[in-house]
């Protein structure tokens, strides 16, 4: 894989390099939130960033939210020091698709890695297929979404979830099953995180496409098709 590592210490960017390297991913590394941005929107072909929430000019949020502002829906992983659910939010919000907590062992970060690279290329789905709900139109080929012919980015979590909601038209969904279903690799994060991405999801479809992901108190949530 092709990766940009954005991480200021300088230990663990060295292990990074060092490890990933000798496994044959490329490497591309920056050690602040300026330069990280600038690498990722300019060197082509990255298929993941791995991101330090901690960054000496601005947070990892930040970095996050500033590429999806500009468009650039690489998936990102990011890593944190501090494991509270507020931060996990937080990042899954900024526009991150996965969270590791250090210290981590470097097999979990290889297959979170593998895990969001294989849902971004959509290898599992059927190439091809058109689900329409209402004014919500995704196509899983190509990997788009759009409301009353309008684009939407999403990032892959979020894409996947609307897919998985859109599968079961009408089927109230468990959190868990959400959960399951977008995060094979995080079954360490809880289910307050599917309504972080649910109100994300949400505002991206703004109103009235919105409402048709329907709250089920007690339950989770259900596209409606009617
Ligand atoms: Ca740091």
């Amino acid at each position: 894989m092709h990766l940009l590592v954005i991480e200021d210490d300088p230990k663990l960017q060295q292990m990074l390099q060092r490890l990933l390297g000798g496994d044959q991913h490329i490497v591309e590394l920056a050690d602040d939130a300026s330069s990280g941005i600038e690498l990722a929107q300019d060197v082509p072909g990255i298929e993941a960033v791995i991101l330090d929430v901690g960054l000496p000019d601005r947070s990892g949020f930040e970095v996050a939210a500033e590429l999806r502002r500009r468009g650039n829906r690489v998936p990102i992983l990011m890593l944190t020091a501090r494991d509270t659910i507020g931060d996990r939010v937080s990042g899954l919000d900024a526009g991150a698709d996965d969270y590791l907590v250090k210290p981590f062992a470097y097999a979990e970060l290889v297959a979170r890695l593998r895990a969001l690279a294989r849902r971004s290329n959509g290898a599992p789905v059927l190439a091809g297929t058109r689900l329409v709900i209402g004014p919500i139109t995704l196509d899983d080929g190509r990997r788009e979404v759009s409301v009353d012919g309008r684009r939407i980015q999403l990032t892959p979590r979020e894409f996947s979830l609307l897919e998985f909601l859109m599968r079961h038209p009408g089927q109230a969904l468990t959190r868990d099953q959400l959960l399951d279903h977008a995060w094979p690799f995080g079954s360490f994060l809880t289910t307050n995180a599917v309504d972080a991405y649910v109100h994300y999801l949400r505002d991206k479809l703004g109103p009235p496409a919105a409402r048709r992901i329907e709250t089920v108190r007690g339950v989770g949530y259900r596209m409606a098709d009617g």
